[in-house]
This record gives C-alpha cells, sequence and structure tokens, in this order.
C-alpha cells in the first residue's frame, strides 16, 4: 500500500498513520523524493481503508499488490515528466531524441556531434566515458577528464548530456558533470548502485537486463524511486534470445507493456537494440509509433573509424534522415 503524505505533515500525525499501519500488521517505509513524501506500507493483510480516513496528513493512498509500487502506473494515473531544466523535459508528451557516439573519443569528436546535434535542434547527447566492455582489451572509455571535456562543450552550447555510470563510485565524481545517468544492462540489478542513484539529484536513465524480465527492469526502478530519486526513465535496448542474425532481440512488445504498467518515460535503444546499422531506422521508427517517450540512438562523425560499436552507429546524414522520419511519425499524432 502507498500512501501519499501532505508536504507540510507535522510529526504527531505522521506517528498515528505509522501507529495505524503497525496495529494492522504493516511495516511502514518511509520515502522522501523531490517531489513529494510516502509511506509504503508492506505486509500480508492489507486493512480497510476506512481505518485511515479521519487521519491527517495524507494527501492520497492506494493499494497496489505488485512488487514494484512507487513505479506503478496503478499508483500514479498520469505518466511522469522529466525535467532536465532549460526546457528540456523528456515524458508526458515529450519526445526527446538522446544521440551521440557510444564512447566520447576527443574533442573533435564531441564537438563535431554537438554541432550535429544543434543543427538538427536536439538537446541531449550520449556518450560513454566509462565503458562496459565484453573484452578487457576494448577502448574502455576517457574516464573522468573525458567526461569533464564532455559537460563543458556541451553545456556550453546549451546541450544536456547523458552518459554511464559504471559503479557506486564513480557516482560523486561524476555528480556535477552530467545530466542523466545511464545505467548500462549489465548493472540493471546492481542494486547496490541503484540504492546510490537514489539518493542523487540527477536522473537516471535504467537499461533493461540483457536477459533482463520487465518485472526486474521495475523493480530495478523502484529501488532508485524508494531511496528518494523519481527522476527514472527505463530503456529497452534489446534482450538476449536464441536468435543469433543480430546482436540483440529489440523487444517491441515491452514499450507497450512498460507504458501499461508504469507511469515513468519508456525510451528505445534502436542502436544496441538491433545493432546493425542500416537497420536502426526502421526499429527505432517502429519504437515511435509503440509509444516511446524518446531515443536513444548512436551516432558517430565517422562510424567506420567510430572506437565503440562502430558497426551500429549511424553518420550525420543517415542520423539526419531518421530524425525527419520520426517528427514525420510524430505529426501523426498516432
Ligand atoms: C551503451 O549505451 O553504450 C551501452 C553500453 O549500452 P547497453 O548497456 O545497453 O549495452
Ligand atoms: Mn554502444
Amino acid at each position: 500500500m502507498i500512501i501519499q503524505l501532505k508536504q507540510d505533515i507535522d510529526n504527531s500525525s505522521l506517528q498515528k498513520i505509522e501507529g495505524k499501519l503497525k496495529e494492522s500488521g504493516l511495516k511502514s517505509n518511509f520515502i522522501n523524493t523531490q517531489r513529494a513524501k510516502y509511506i509504503v506500507a508492506i505486509g500480508k493483510n492489507y486493512p480497510d481503508m476506512r481505518i485511515f480516513k479521519n487521519l491527517k496528513g495524507i494527501s492520497d493512498l492506494h493499494k497496489v499488490s505488485d512488487d514494484y509500487k512507487l513505479v506503478s502506473h496503478k499508483w500514479k494515473l498520469n505518466h511522469s515528466t522529466i525535467d532536465l531544466g532549460d526546457n528540456v523535459k523528456i515524458g508526458n508528451g515529450n519526445f526527446a531524441i538522446m544521440a551521440g557516439p557510444c564512447s566520447i573519443e576527443s574533442e573533435e569528436n564531441i564537438e563535431q556531434t554537438v554541432q550535429h546535434l544543434l543543427d538538427n535542434n536536439i538537446k541531449i547527447m550520449r556518450g560513454g566515458v566509462f565503458k562496459p566492455r565484453s573484452s578487457p582489451y576494448s577502448f574502455r572509455g576517457l574516464g573522468i577528464e573525458g567526461l569533464k571535456m564532455f559537460y563543458k562543450i556541451c553545456h556550453k552550447n546549451g546541450i544536456k548530456i547523458i552518459t554511464e555510470v559504471m559503479q557506486v563510485s564513480q557516482i560523486e565524481e561524476m555528480e556535477d558533470y552530467v545530466d542523466v545517468f545511464q545505467v548500462g544492462a549489465r548493472n540493471s540489478q546492481n542494486f547496490n548502485l541503484l540504492d546510490e542513484l537514489g539518493k542523487s539529484k540527477k536522473a537516471v536513465l535504467l537499461k533493461r537486463g540483457v536477459s533482463g524480465s520487465i518485472d526486474e527492469l521495475l523493480q530495478g526502478a523502484e529501488y532508485i524511486f524508494s531511496n528518494g530519486n523519481e527522476n527514472i526513465m527505463l530503456c529497452e535496448r534489446g534482450i538476449r534470445s536464441f536468435e543469433s542474425a543480430y546482436r540483440n532481440t529489440f523487444d517491441i512488445n515491452a514499450i507497450s507493456i512498460l507504458k501499461e504498467k508504469t507511469h515513468l518515460p519508456v525510451i528505445a535503444d534502436p542502436s544496441h537494440g538491433i545493432g546493425i546499422r542500416k537497420h536502426v531506422d526502421k526499429i527505432a521508427m517502429a519504437a515511435t509509433v509503440a509509444g516511446a517517450d524518446g531515443l536513444i540512438i548512436e551516432v558517430h562523425p565517422q562510424p567506420e573509424i567510430a572506437f565503440s560499436d562502430g558497426f551500429q552507429n549511424l553518420n550525420f546524414e543517415e542520423a539526419q534522415k531518421l530524425y525527419r522520419k520520426i517528427h514525420a511519425i510524430k505529426e501523426l499524432d498516432l
């Protein structure tokens, strides 16, 4: 059960609510986010809701029996919006494209990409500086100094950045230089990382695990939310299946199902979803039609020489064609 508390609730009202929950055999989890105060009450049997009727300090309450609660659409009927500032918003009707290379490579690489984003009115640049690579011998990113350069160039140009955080110890040093923390597929169930990102002031994009279920993704998001951070987006990036004709099996169903199950924005990553440059546009369009609130796309000035994932990076011309198609789809107001 979720109880949303009034912002100005006093201590004695809070204690009375907790007392009632205890009498009913429920354990109270107090949650304080950027936007609201909640109690998530957990127990075997839910009490008759009428016992809360005359208690002060409650603004809303609802029974949600799923393992994820705060991120559930059953609890919050309106879709959430992530506001990154400077009028850059994602979700609830705000469609966002995030584009950029798999990895940040150099000052020139950032500047060329920023210019491409500006030319196409795209407000968020993606790019990894800490890279999870299958082989330890592959390029693993420019690290924190690369991030500082990335942030400086983007912010000078009014572009927000999203980049992957791989471990708890990186959060603090990265925090001032990111707008959105990306949690990669391989870390989707790193619960320590999710707990700590829940304490961050920055938004989080949580990717679905390599073999993760939709339910596991939602429960991962619940970790972040229940630690105090409501600014979460979920990302479908394809899952591992028996099929070997492409990199991952992009689960178009997940977009539609997630939109039903959660109020959080749902982002599609068609680049990792199929992993083959010439098919990325079709998957991006399909995800948009399925209801995605945005796309995260790998784009590179010269994919042939990219340090990572070049085979799935679009060049600027290909990317521009895709943006046009996406805008045309959005115009249809499906
Ligand atoms: C990425 O976005 O570059 C990335 C590594 O993605 P994923 O975690 O989905 O593999
Ligand atoms: Mn990549």
